[in-house]
């Protein structure tokens, strides 16, 4: 079987360092396996969807070198797919129509997992209504970078369409990753808890479950992982080389002093070749200065 990886960015903004490090690390993997890498655009969330963001993000990965297989993949082209699987689930009672407010499930639950309300007291009219998978269930899993993933707790119902009428990421990504017979993960440990979630839904619709690699998330000095709302700066393609030797840096590899001289493509080639994925550090938030 070939591995095949991917990096799947929402287009809510230009890539920063953070990002970096994900489609780097996935892209690493897979090239020193001989495999596939794939990019597929999360472009369903439309209130955050920034205009231009989508192509921003295919020059910035252009411009630091790398190069995927076959066409970028789109979820807003997708969604009839969607429909059709979410049909499938509520028919076959494994998914269920839910009017719970926020404020509602906290008021039941003091915070804690969804007690799972509309499932036993079904809503008179399933308009204006999220769904939720019905889960329930533990499903520990292993990672290759973070180790055994035990699920003390089980899963509880999540959503995957949501009441605003927009399809969740968990159930978007499950069917993109199948589909595109990605058999390796490698992504952000932000998205750990999702793991669970999205392993429950490769159950209930008989896909293979793919090999999963969480890497530590980049921080501000904050302590706040770098993204849109904290203000990452973009990458910059004028300093593509040394920001490529600095995601290394993070992703504890050891660029050797003579990368700082030579071209992307080399650099590129040499983080191939002595790719270890054994070297990221699992549990460690990694600090950047962003100004
Ligand atoms: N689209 C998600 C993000 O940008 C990543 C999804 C994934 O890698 O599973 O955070």
């Amino acid at each position: 079987m070939v591995y095949t990886g991917r990096f799947a960015p929402s287009p809510t903004g230009p890539l920063h360092f953070g990002s970096l490090l994900a489609a780097l690390a996935s892209y690493l993997d897979a090239r020193s396996h001989n495999g596939q890498w794939l990019v597929r655009i999360e472009d369903l969330d439309t209130p955050r969807v920034v205009k231009g963001a989508t192509d921003s993000i295919l020059n910035t990965l252009e411009q630091f070198g790398f190069e995927w297989h076959g066409p970028v993949i789109r979820q807003s082209d997708r969604l009839p797919i969607y429909h059709d699987i979410l049909s499938q689930l509520i028919d076959n009672h494994l998914a269920y129509p839910c009017h719970c407010s926020r404020q509602q499930i906290f008021d039941r639950t003091g915070g804690r997992r969804y007690d799972g309300y509309c499932r036993t007291h079904p809503p008179k009219n399933s308009s204006d209504c999220a769904i939720r998978s019905h889960c329930e269930q533990r499903y520990p899993f292993d990672d290759l970078i973070q180790g055994h993933q035990p699920a003390n707790d089980p899963t509880e119902d999540f959503v995957i369409f949501r009441r605003d009428g927009f399809f969740a990421y968990q159930l978007a990504v499950t069917i993109d990753d199948a589909e595109q017979q990605i058999n390796h993960i490698v992504r952000g440990s932000d998205l750990l808890d999702s793991t669970p979630k999205q392993i429950h839904l490769q159950q209930q619709l008989g896909y293979p479950q793919p090999i999963y690699a969480h890497i530590p998330v980049a921080t501000n000095v904050q302590g706040q992982k770098l993204s849109k709302q904290t203000l990452a700066p973009a990458l910059d393609h004028q300093q593509a080389r040394q920001q490529m030797i600095q995601a290394l840096r993070f992703l504890g590899q050891q660029p050797v002093v003579e990368l700082y001289d030579c071209r992307l493509e080399e650099c590129l080639n040499w983080a191939i070749e002595h790719w270890d994925i054994t070297a990221i550090p699992s549990q460690m938030s990694i600090v950047l200065e962003t100004n």
